[in-house]
C-alpha cells in the first residue's frame, strides 16, 4: 500500500500563496513513491484544484457538514467540496472537537456524508497530553474510534496526538509503533479483514527531518502534515522520505 503525505493548511492561505504553494507540488511531485494529498481553506480549493487538475497531486477539505445543502450558514457540504473540485476530506480534526465541539457521533455522521457525495474522509483520533500522562490514550482513542467510524469503514485514519500538533513535540517512534499496533488491531475487529487495508498516518510535527523515522514505523501509512505542508519544498522533502 502506498503512503499518503496530506497536507492540511488549517485557516491559512490567500490566493497568493495557494498559487505559490500548490504551484511546485505539480513539477515536484513527478516520481514520487507515495501518494500526495493538499487540503486547503474552502476559499482557495477551486484555485488549488485548478492548479492541479491532471497532476498526481489530490484535493481535498478540511470539514463537511452532514446535510447535503439546506439552512446551515456559513456551512459547507461534501457535495460542494466536490463539486469544487476536492475528492478528500479531513474529519474529526482535534482543532474542531475543541473549537466547535465536535463529537465522535457527529463526526460518524459527517464521514458517512463524505462517502455519500464520493469523498475519501480521514478521520482524526488522538489523545491529550493529560490524558496520555493518565495512561489513558488508548481507552480514548479506541473510543474515537468506534464512536466515528461508521461500519464499511474504507477510508484514511489519522493519529494526531494533540500534544504534538503545532508544537514541535512529536510522538517518541516505540509510542507511534504502539499506538499504530493498537489502532490497526482495533480497527481490525471493529470491520474484520478491511481493517487491515485502511492506511494509518501519524500527524504532530511531521518535518522533513525527522520524516524518514516516523513514515518507517509498522503501521505508519503516511503522514498528516499542518505546518510544514505551508511550504513547497518542506512539503514535498517530507515526502520523498515515504515508502511505496
Ligand atoms: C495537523 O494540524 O494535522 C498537524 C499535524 O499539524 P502540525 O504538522 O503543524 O503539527
Amino acid at each position: 500500500m502506498r503512503q499518503l503525505i496530506a497536507g492540511n493548511w488549517k485557516m491559512n492561505g490567500l490566493s497568493g500563496d495557494a498559487a505559490a504553494i500548490a504551484g511546485p507540488l505539480r513539477p515536484g511531485s513527478d516520481g514520487l513513491a507515495c501518494d500526495l494529498l493538499v487540503c486547503p481553506p474552502f476559499t482557495q480549493i477551486v484555485t488549488v484544484a485548478n492548479i492541479l487538475v491532471g497532476s498526481a497531486v489530490a484535493v481535498g477539505g478540511q470539514d463537511c457538514h452532514v446535510n447535503e445543502k439546506g439552512a446551515h450558514t456559513g456551512d459547507i457540504s461534501a457535495a460542494m467540496l466536490r463539486d469544487a473540485g476536492a475528492s478528500w476530506v479531513i474529519l474529526g480534526h482535534s482543532e474542531r472537537r475543541a473549537d466547535h465541539g465536535e463529537t465522535d457521533a457527529l463526526i460518524q455522521a459527517k464521514t458517512r456524508a463524505a462517502v455519500a457525495a464520493s469523498l475519501t474522509p480521514i478521520v482524526c483520533v488522538g489523545e491529550t497530553e493529560a490524558q496520555r500522562v493518565a495512561g489513558q490514550q488508548n481507552t480514548v482513542v479506541g473510543g474515537q474510534l468506534t464512536g466515528s467510524l461508521p461500519p464499511g469503514f474504507a477510508g484514511v485514519v489519522a493519529y494526531e496526538p494533540v500534544w504534538a500538533i503545532g508544537t514541535g513535540k512529536t510522538a517518541t517512534e516505540a509510542d507511534v509503533a504502539a499506538m499504530h499496533l493498537f489502532i490497526r488491531e482495533t480497527l481490525v475487529r471493529q470491520l474484520g479483514d478491511a481493517g487491515n487495508s485502511v492506511r494509518i498516518l501519524y500527524g504532530g510535527s511531521v518535518r522533513p527531518a525527522n520524516a524518514a523515522s516516523l513514515l518507517s514505523v509498522p503501521h505508519v501509512g503516511g503522514a498528516l502534515v499542518g505546518g510544514a505542508s505551508l511550504k513547497a519544498e518542506e512539503f514535498l522533502g517530507i515526502a520523498k522520505a515515504a515508502k511505496a
